[in-house]
């Protein structure tokens, strides 16, 4: 079972072509593994087993399988992501993802024209009151987890608007939805012993907290947080901040007090990174002598371009100088490197809190 008693050192990323496997694998290699990660979040484009029609990238169960031998390796916990619920746009935010162009009745906005861009349409979801999608995701989220011999999963969830729209999701309850989808996905990974993670912005309120649309809720989901039987604390949250926030990330502490096992999650800029973990290091020191219930679990270090060579070798350059004890240049024109520079600052081996 996917272990809690170690402090979670997370790396995610995207990778979406066979052809870039190679580079992951010596990112992992020659910088996760000396840098102390213990934990890959890998949110592949995967060529599906159980619906090769459907796939999104050219990642095969094998490339998986080798990643899961290199994790293993270094002891690191192969992890895969695959977004749930929303998150289904592929390309143009107005085109769903393959498995979505083909059965167009599980979307929650069906009629949204394929070239809709932000504003005007935000992301597709699937419509989380049509049980019919389970039996298409649940052998998806089943195939990538196998082949990665994974001990937790990770659903998405996260950047949720296109909910209750629908004619069969109208007048329902909101919050309701949502954690019954969280439930379905949680429950039949339990049901082969994996663990469930999941991005935790759409159980937080945005407007009391003081976070955007995007980290935070705006769309009534947030009160699925209080469903506690079905959104059970036992799912290890991710708690994305990517921004500076003057007055603090109050979600750390909502969780811990709702007793989950949180991670708090940052991206790209170093000092907005090293700004919020210094106020997670204060909630454990506040959780410890509170006795909020949950913990701060850990960190997780994003990257959100498709992983390739040239991200690989500029983030490799950066860790390995880190490594060496040399204080990294930021170099914001060089792709991957603002991602390295939060893993330099944050990290436990890249010396915490380099000034
Ligand atoms: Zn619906």
């Amino acid at each position: 079972m996917f272990s809690r008693n170690v402090p979670f050192v997370g790396f995610h990323t995207i990778l979406a072509k066979h052809e870039n496997v190679e580079h992951l694998l010596r990112l992992v290699s020659d910088g996760l593994a000396p840098m102390g990660f213990n934990t890959l979040i890998l949110e592949a484009r995967y060529a599906y087993r159980c619906f090769p029609e459907y796939a999104q990238g050219t990642v095969s169960a094998e490339d998986l399988r080798l990643f899961r031998d290199t994790c293993a390796g270094h002891g690191i916990r192969l992890v895969p992501l695959h977004p749930c619920l929303s998150h289904q746009s592929a390309g143009r935010r107005g085109q769903p993802v393959p498995f979505l162009q083909a059965h167009r009745e599980f979307l929650e906005c069906p009629d949204v024209p394929e070239d809709a861009e932000w504003p005007d349409f935000a992301l597709h979801s699937w419509c989380a009151a049509n049980d019919g999608v389970f039996d298409y995701v649940l052998p998806m989220l089943d195939d990538m987890a196998d082949a990665c011999g994974a001990e937790a999963v990770h659903i998405g969830l996260d950047e949720l608007f296109e909910i209750g729209r629908c004619p069969a999701c109208r007048g329902k309850n909101i919050p309701g939805l949502f954690a019954d989808t969280v439930k379905r996905l949680h429950d039949h990974l339990a049901g082969k012993g994996r663990a469930t993670m999941m991005w935790g912005d759409r159980l937080l309120d945005a407007q009391t907290l003081g976070y955007s649309m995007w980290e935070g809720d705006r769309e009534g989901i947030y009160p699925a947080l209080q469903l506690a039987d079905k959104i059970t604390r036992d799912i290890i949250i991710t708690d994305w901040h990517y921004d500076w926030h003057s007055h603090g990330y109050p979600s750390v502490e909502t969780f811990m007090k709702e007793g989950f096992f949180v991670v708090p999650s940052f991206w790209n800029n170093a000092d907005n990174a090293k700004h919020f973990w210094l106020h997670c290091l204060e909630d454990i020191y506040l959780g410890n002598k509170l006795n909020w219930p949950g913990r701060m679990g850990g960190l997780l270090c994003t990257h959100w371009q498709d992983m390739d060579g040239e991200i690989a070798g500029n983030m490799l350059r950066v860790i390995k100088g880190c490594l060496a004890g040399d204080i990294p240049v930021p170099d914001s024109a060089r792709k991957g490197d603002g991602a390295a520079q939060v893993m330099a600052a944050v990290v436990p081996r890249g010396k915490l809190f380099r000034k």
